[in-house]
Parts: structure tokens; C-alpha cells; sequence
């Protein structure tokens, strides 16, 4: 066989032939024992990474070690940090190079990341051990008391407005921060500081309310207002149809009993009775 017939595989996830040495990241799972690569493309790859990444709200590491235990891949954190670092979001190419590069890690797939994750993923700070949850959450620089304190602030903002929304979860998160930083200004005895982000907290917490309203598929709540409100959008009531009219034979009884004695009474028996006030 010649070298060129196997210069190229078709992507499993696009179907492109693609040039194997060019396009596809090299692979030491058994899975891909017969080519030695991945059976994605390295653009494929990108692709489920960012599909990865927004279903994680995000966090990178967790979209990165999903994605390598996807590919059958091993999920080094500190190489990965140091690709994140050194690449910002095209970390992904040289995450593979790199695994795959050196000798201690080559042989290496999921196989290998046997600890079960995030259990154990808390990071030791100067006072106290915080979960790299909320680091990813808030970003770095804060203390372990004051991650802690952004979280309950923002569990009782999101008790108060509950969203599933990200754009939402994202201004109850500012609200968080602003509050913490309006503490340190009282305690720091910053009065300006304090009123301006007095302003900025209240301005904040309007930006939540100019946002467009979930519509009501997304309420899932079923308050009996909302029951109602469904009810009248789908089901409105409709009007009587002839055969169902006066069923009851009412206005016959009525007719009966009340209004044709009385004419009778009033001498207006072969009158209308809207006639009467002529
Ligand atoms: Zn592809």
C-alpha cells in the first residue's frame, strides 16, 4: 500500500476526507487503534468543545474534561492550566501537542483519570479552602470568607427573583459583587465610594426588570392565575350554539308563569310587554 492511500480518513462527525497527519489529533486509545488519530477532525473537535462549554454555563475545565472523556482522551489539569494560561481560548492544539508529546503522558487516555470529578476540586486560599466552583464563578482575587459571602448574597437574590436565564443569572451575580464591595466601602469608611455604588446597585436591579419577561411556556409554575390565563388563551368559552340554546327552557317558564299572568292581570294579555310604558 502506498503512503498516500493513507494520508486521509473521512471525519466521523463532518465526513470530510481529511489529511490524517494535518487534521486529525493523534490518539493512544484502543478505540482508535487502527489509525492512531482521533475519529474527529480537529475542527470537529473545537466544535463539541464550545457546544461542551455552554452547556457547563461556561466553566472551561469542565467543558475540557468532558470533552476528553468524549475522545477516550487523558485529562492532565495541570497541563491544561498551563495551555489555558499560555493560549486563552485556543488552548485546545496545544493541549494535544503537548499530551501527546511527552513521554510520561502519551500512553495516557480517560482510562487514566479513574478520580471521580469536582469531588475534590477545592482550592486552599490563605483563609480557608473554597470549591474551584466559585473561583470559576466569580473570578480570582477574592478571599475564601468573601467567595462565601458572594454566594449566600447571590442564593438570596435568586430566591427572591428565580432564572433559569443566563443573561439574568449574570446581573443577579453583579448585584453579588456590588454588594460585597458596598460593605467594604462601609467598613473602609469610603462614603462616596458607598453612594456610588449605592446608585449602581439600584440601576443594576432595574437592568433585571427592562428585561423582556419569560414567556409563558417558560413559566412552569402553576399558580392558579396561570392555570386561568392558559385557560382563556387556549380554551376560551365559547358561544352558545342553537341546539344548546335556552336548554333549560327558562325563558318558557319564565314566559309561563311570571310575565303572561301578569299581563293577564294588567290587561295587556295580546300586548308586548315592552309595550307597557306606551
Ligand atoms: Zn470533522
Amino acid at each position: 500500500m502506498s503512503k498516500k492511500t493513507i494520508e486521509k480518513i473521512k471525519c466521523a462527525c463532518c465526513g470530510r476526507n481529511r489529511l490524517i497527519t494535518r487534521d486529525f489529533y493523534k490518539s493512544a486509545s484502543e478505540l482508535n487503534a487502527y489509525t492512531g488519530r482521533l475519529n474527529i477532525c480537529k475542527e470537529c473537535v473545537q466544535s463539541r468543545y464550545e457546544r461542551l462549554l455552554t452547556i457547563y454555563n461556561g466553566n472551561s475545565t469542565n467543558a475540557f474534561r468532558h470533552l476528553l472523556m468524549n475522545l477516550d482522551e487523558y485529562f492532565d489539569e495541570e497541563l491544561y492550566n498551563s495551555c489555558v494560561v499560555k493560549d486563552g481560548i485556543n488552548f485546545i492544539g496545544d493541549y494535544f501537542r503537548q499530551v501527546n508529546g511527552t513521554k510520561d503522558r502519551r500512553d495516557k487516555t480517560s482510562l487514566n483519570n479513574t478520580s471521580i470529578p469536582n469531588e475534590n476540586n477545592d482550592i486552599k486560599l490563605e483563609d480557608g479552602i473554597i470549591s474551584e466552583e466559585l473561583i470559576d464563578k466569580y473570578g480570582e482575587g477574592y478571599t475564601a470568607s468573601e467567595y462565601r459571602k458572594l454566594e449566600r448574597k447571590y442564593k438570596i437574590y435568586s430566591e427572591h427573583y428565580p432564572s433559569k436565564r443566563l443573561q439574568e443569572q449574570e446581573i443577579l451575580k453583579q448585584l453579588a459583587e456590588l454588594d460585597l464591595m458596598k460593605e467594604k466601602c462601609r467598613i473602609t469608611g469610603d462614603k462616596n465610594g458607598y453612594d456610588k455604588i449605592s446608585t449602581q446597585i439600584r440601576r443594576t436591579m432595574e437592568d433585571l426588570n427592562v428585561l423582556p419577561k419569560q414567556s409563558t411556556d417558560d413559566e412552569d409554575e402553576m399558580t392558579l392565575g396561570n392555570i386561568l390565563k392558559l385557560i382563556e388563551y387556549e380554551e376560551p368559552i365559547p358561544m352558545t350554539s342553537n341546539e344548546f340554546d335556552d336548554v333549560n327552557k327558562i325563558e318558557k317558564i319564565m314566559d309561563k308563569y311570571f310575565v303572561s299572568p301578569f299581563k293577564r292581570v294588567l290587561g295587556l294579555k295580546n300586548k308586548d310587554v315592552g309595550d307597557m310604558n306606551e
